[in-house]
């Protein structure tokens, strides 16, 4: 036993996961219903709190003020810290096929 879960046949690399993740990150943001993983209230994006002079832009939920995302784009590239999100939710765009 290796402690790694024998799954066969079933196991992809990660570039398996590009398709979706570019539908994830293709759509409006704000739309998407976010739950806070420190109170459970789920809220749409656009009604959370940004903070936007800090070193990275930070994201607080409506609700417990705790903080759900932090996102930062320099010169070292694009970083996103999303621990407070428990569930981040988006309906497909209207017109979408699939
Ligand atoms: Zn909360």
């Amino acid at each position: 036993m290796t402690g790694v879960p024998e799954t066969g046949g079933r196991r992809l690399d990660g570039n398996a996961a590009g398709g979706v993740l570019r539908e994830v990150f293709a759509v409006d943001p704000t739309t998407a219903v976010s739950t806070c993983a420190h109170c459970g209230r789920p809220a749409p994006l656009g009604e959370h709190l940004v903070y936007a002079d800090a070193p990275a832009l930070v994201v607080r939920c409506p609700g417990c003020m705790q903080v759900v995302l932090r996102c930062a784009s320099d010169a070292a590239g694009l970083r996103l810290e999303m621990t407070g999100v428990r569930l981040l939710r988006m309906t497909p765009a209207e017109g979408a096929s699939g």
